[in-house]
């Protein structure tokens, strides 16, 4: 078996070298714990940050799967997912979200509950799941003991990094990484983690950028060396 057209891939980010910035990541030492569920068939290898963002924080576990029967068993240690909060799918009523938060705690029914700086005290650890928004919401059913942990909205001020690069919207249209960024960095009150994280993340999309520009990679298709272009291939939009 051999598919010499294939770029090695790095074996902490899983993206071929002209995307890895994982010689300049300083992993960040956060005290909220991240676990980030990975649908199987996701499928945005390029673009996707679940491992970037593993790499970059040293309490975070990135686990790939449909379901597990527990917080504790998908963590391999004591965890009550009361403690825990996960983000969240469904529609946040966006009138309803109090403007200046950027993370929110629901309720059941999706609304914001009346003492935030309470209901965010004490959390231990948030899930996120990482796929499209169909795959995020396949794994919320397949894993029922969610529903005990509490719900996060994210409400961000700034857009997405990405800006036009990614052809699929997705929830909240931020990354993973972003995602973490922001719910890491209010619930510890350390912008510092979401600065770090941002920075690893803007390198990436840099040298994406930069491969875009050398036709090194054709938008939301894998790289190829040498291949003629690809048949109604996009033109890049220049970013931003
Ligand atoms: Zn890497």
């Amino acid at each position: 078996m051999q598919d010499s057209d294939a770029p090695p891939l790095c074996p902490h980010c899983a993206k071929p070298d002209f995307l890895c910035v994982c010689e300049s990541v300083e992993p960040i030492d956060n005290k909220v714990a991240l676990l980030i569920l990975q649908h199987p068939q996701e499928q945005d290898r390029l673009l996707g940050t679940a491992r970037l963002t593993k790499r970059a924080l040293q309490n975070a576990e990135l686990k790939i799967g449909l379901s597990w029967p527990s917080l504790a068993k998908v963590l391999g240690r004591e965890a009550n997912p009361a403690d825990w909060a996960v983000l969240h799918l469904g529609a946040a009523h966006a009138k309803t979200l109090p403007r200046e938060r950027e993370l929110i705690v629901l309720d059941k029914k999706g609304e914001p509950l009346p003492d935030q700086d309470r209901a965010l005290a004490g959390v231990k650890g948030v899930v996120i799941f990482d796929g499209s928004w169909a795959q995020a919401k396949t794994l919320w059913w397949r894993n029922p003991w969610v529903l005990k942990a509490k719900r996060l909205a994210l409400n961000p001020k700034k857009p997405s990094l990405y800006g036009n690069l990614r052809r699929e919207p997705r929830r909240e249209a931020l990354s993973t990484l972003e995602a973490a960024a922001l719910a890491l960095s209010r619930l510890e009150k350390r912008p510092a983690i979401e600065t770090a994280l941002l920075k690893d993340f803007s390198a990436m999309l840099d040298k994406y950028r930069a491969a875009l520009a050398s036709d090194a990679v054709t938008p939301a298709a894998p790289a190829r060396k040498g291949g003629a272009p690809r048949r109604g291939r996009k033109k890049a939009v220049p970013a931003k």
